[in-house]
């Protein structure tokens, strides 16, 4: 089987004023050729898609073209998309002839000259495959589903959890991409937008309202008929025409079926959407005195402003400023993304004092600058390798540890993934688990932390990621959608 791989995954969010550019992509990986295949053999969807490979012994010729993470950040410039889709369209042209084509996406990235990024290199790469040869598409749940994308792939598969499970969303895929190039089934897709946002703090498929969704698709996909049954629920800070929440259902050659299904669980949604706007954060001053106060165990404020998995910079004040305020005593762990405070303290050298303003640099909208004084305590930074969220490694860049009384914080030029990963503390030698506090750039993904977590605390954070999205400058997503306006009456 000759079967063309490619990844190209990008999360944008619409209110950050930050760029991705292709040095963004290089942070997480941006990889061509065989070097795909070294680096995510066993890591991401690629590598979940080699296990299909491996599980039904299949002859693969691989013909691996693009893989690129921009992980979670603002709008691709036009010549970032211009790249991606020229690999794409020439990695394919020679590649061909092709007996089917994997395309991994995240689903949800928007560049600056295209509000439907994924759409755009599906119909490029379906120009050069031609109309006959399978395309299926492995796609983050978060993903923004639009027509163009329903309408050029043959079949797609969405993550099943939050936390995300993207090695097995590429495993399923692989295998259905495998059944359509047997012809072993008939692909028939049916889907339904549902003109809905929804804030973060109601996300994880564990629980609520959306673990209850997301069982009523899997108890689905026991019918032998149904192929693949997937639901997305937007990431909330996409600003674009065709944004909203959606349901995809692939059957084998059952169209009414596929639409029946779809449509019940757009409905189902629909009837308990207020569920999802149950709020959990609480004001940035009681959380840091409640932590402060808690007893054994480590307590993870969660940044939901400012997280780095979601589009926003990693360099918001908000928490830092009430950790000074009120002058905790409690050993914590922060980060910070500040390249001009990393590159002062290089040059004050380790041990040194220094005072300077720090972070609030980037999404000044939100954030000012907090002028500390310091002592540098180490230097460090650079690529790490690590399996987290589909991703084998991230680079950082430089970084440094600043200590300011009992908080210790990682200033790094690039935000990583925040200090959602204790390796970004380990790096340096400190254990997380020694500490009392750490805030994390995420209102999700604290998986990382659970041996040593004794309890979350959401803050109310403004920023880009900020739960509140009523408090965003909305301008292109369809209206009305719920909850911005009144919608009195919808039917799936
Ligand atoms: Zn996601």
């Amino acid at each position: 089987m000759r079967i063309a791989i490619a990844s190209v995954g990008q999360e944008t969010c619409s209110f950050t004023p930050v760029r991705t550019t292709l040095a963004t992509f290089r942070q997480y990986g941006l990889y061509e050729g065989d070097e795909i295949l070294q680096r995510m053999r066993e890591t991401g969807p690629i590598g979940g898609f080699l296990a299909a490979v491996q599980a039904e012994a299949i002859e693969l010729v691989p013909l691996p073209i693009i893989r690129g993470w921009g992980s979670a950040n603002g709008m691709l410039t036009a010549e970032t998309l211009a790249f991606f889709e020229d690999k794409i369209v020439t990695g394919l042209q020679q590649a061909l002839p092709l007996d089917g084509f994997f395309f991994d996406l995240h689903g949800a990235a928007a560049a600056e000259n295209e509000p439907d990024v994924e759409g755009y290199l599906l119909a490029a790469a379906r120009r050069v495959i031609g109309p006959t040869v399978p395309m299926v598409a492995s796609l983050d749940h978060h993903a923004n589903i639009t027509q163009l994308m329903i309408d050029m792939l043959d079949g797609l598969v969405g993550h099943r959890t939050q936390p995300h499970d993207p090695f097995d969303t590429g495993k399923l895929a692989g295998h259905l991409l495998f059944s359509l190039v047997r012809k072993d089934v008939t692909p028939t897709m049916a889907w339904r937008k549902i003109p809905m946002l929804a804030h973060q703090e109601q996300f994880l498929t564990s629980r609520g309202p959306m673990k209850e969704w997301f069982d009523c698709a899997r108890a689905m996909e026991t019918d032998p008929a149904v192929l693949a049954v997937s639901l997305f629920p937007m990431q909330p800070w996409l600003d674009v025409p065709e944004g909203g929440w959606a349901t995809v259902v692939v059957t084998n050659n059952d169209q009414p079926l596929a639409e029946k299904l779809a449509a019940e669980l757009a409905q189902m949604l629909w009837d308990m959407r207020e569920r999802f706007w149950v709020y959990e954060s609480i004001p940035v001053e009681e959380a840091v005195r409640k932590a402060e106060k808690a007893g054994q165990g480590l307590i993870i404020l969660s940044d939901t402003g400012d997280s780095v998995f979601g589009g926003a910079s990693g360099d918001s004040t908000c928490i830092l400023k009430e950790l000074l305020r009120q002058q905790i005593s409690s050993p914590t762990l922060m980060t910070m993304v500040d390249a001009e405070v990393v590159d002062l303290a290089i040059r004050a050298g380790i041990g040194s004092m220094i005072t300077a303003p720090l972070g609030g640099k980037l999404a000044s909208e939100f954030n000012q600058p907090v002028t500390v004084t310091a002592k540098v305590a180490a230097i460090g930074g650079g690529r790490i390798d690590v399996t987290i969220v589909g991703v084998e490694s991230f680079d950082m860049g430089r970084a440094v540890v600043l200590d300011v009384g009992p908080i210790k914080i990682v200033v790094s030029e690039r935000e990583g993934v925040g200090g959602n990963h204790p390796i970004v503390y380990r790096h340096f030698g400190i254990e997380p688990a020694q500490a009392k506090i750490a805030v994390l750039k995420t209102a999700s993904n604290f998986q990382y932390y659970t041996d040593l977590t004794s309890e979350i605390i959401r803050v109310d954070s403004p920023g880009p990621t900020m739960s509140h999205l009523e408090k965003f400058a909305w301008q292109h997503v369809p209206r009305p959608i719920y909850p911005l306006d009144e919608l009195a009456s919808w039917q799936a």
